[in-house]
């Protein structure tokens, strides 16, 4: 139970989709929870307006809770300490280049609380190293696979942030069999490209097309599957969305396979949409992970996140009571 006048922070994480905000507490109860439509088409002024919208929201809520500071997570490569986002895919609108901390704390009713910005990759693995998966290990490796493919690595509970916020960013890491595809980020060849959910999209489709099976083709007045559809249609054995799911997670575990090899986790926490996507998915990401670990690191823990949508708030609300302890 929260007492109406425990002290908490105010969590936001602003994504391509969404923008889900709570009230956490200083043992990362999350309460009062919401979430809004991102404006992602109407510029950068239009999704901090919403944000502060949903702060608004959650405060009135909670009549009598004292928020004590303002934690943000954010899409988009975030430098930590300026509060300003470095670069971002296009998702979201003229996000490059903005001042989140300037932008947040200037629309709030008490301009005066702090305010702490961080990537949602990082948010995100900071919430289960606090309390999820990832909760009481010295090293972890977190990896969101959703639209895109996120990463972040925890050191005793705290993300490595890296030059301007930007470490982690696995998706962006090249395998085989992703050579020669366009990725988001202007690359060829990464990961991302195939084994996201986008990715995986791409990828069932060019399958669908070579085994000449017309109804899953992309073409005139035929909607392709997304990757949620093809997870879906794999799970009734369909061979074609098998095959395509199971290269998806094989590709991406010889990518979280050979970050392990550098960073040694005691734990390998996968989150995510795409964590749904079945046993196939699953045994073909372990078993390729599996494939690439040097001998000293045979039997890592591949495990499935355990926060869900908390995860990013819970972390984005720790950086803020670290600040205030
Ligand atoms: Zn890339």
């Amino acid at each position: 139970v929260t007492l109406a006048s425990d002290p908490v922070v105010l969590a936001l994480d602003i994504g391509g989709t969404k923008i889900a905000g709570a009230l956490v507490t200083r043992t990362g109860r999350c309460t009062a929870m919401a979430s809004v439509p991102t404006p992602a088409r109407d510029g950068a002024g239009a999704i901090l307006d919403a944000a502060a919208q949903l702060a608004g929201t959650l405060r009135a809520s909670e009549e009598g809770n004292r928020v004590r500071g303002v934690g943000l997570a954010a899409a988009g490569v975030v430098d930590p300490t300026t509060g300003v986002v470095v670069s971002a895919t296009d998702h979201l609108a003229g996000w490059a280049g903005t001042d989140l901390i300037e932008g947040i704390a200037s629309r709030l009713e008490s301009p005066g609380l702090p305010v702490r910005v961080q990537n949602d990759a990082q948010a995100h693995a900071a919430g289960e190293a606090w309390l999820g998966a990832a909760a009481g290990v010295s090293t972890a490796l977190v990896v969101a696979v959703g639209t895109g493919i996120g990463g972040a690595v925890t050191v005793d509970g705290e993300v490595l942030t890296g030059r301007h916020g930007a470490a982690g960013h696995l998706g962006h890491l090249a395998v085989p069999a992703a050579a020669g595809l366009p990725c988001a980020c202007g690359g060829t060849g990464h990961v991302e490209a195939l084994a996201s959910g986008v990715g995986l999209a791409q990828l069932h489709a060019r399958l669908s097309g070579a085994s000449g099976r017309s109804h899953n083709v992309a073409g005139p007045g035929v909607t392709p599957l997304d990757g949620r559809q093809v997870a879906t249609l794999a799970a009734t054995g369909d061979p074609v969305a098998l095959e395509a799911v199971r290269m998806a997670g094989a590709a991406l575990g010889v990518a979280v396979g050979g970050v392990s090899n550098v960073v040694a986790p005691d734990v390998v926490v996968i989150a995510g949409s795409l964590t749904g996507a079945g046993e196939p998915w699953w045994t073909a990401l372990r078993s390729a992970v599996a494939g690439e670990l040097i001998p000293a690191l045979a039997g890592i823990d591949v495990v499935a996140a355990e926060l869900g949508d908390r995860a990013a708030l819970v972390g984005a609300a720790r950086r803020v009571w670290q600040g205030l302890d």
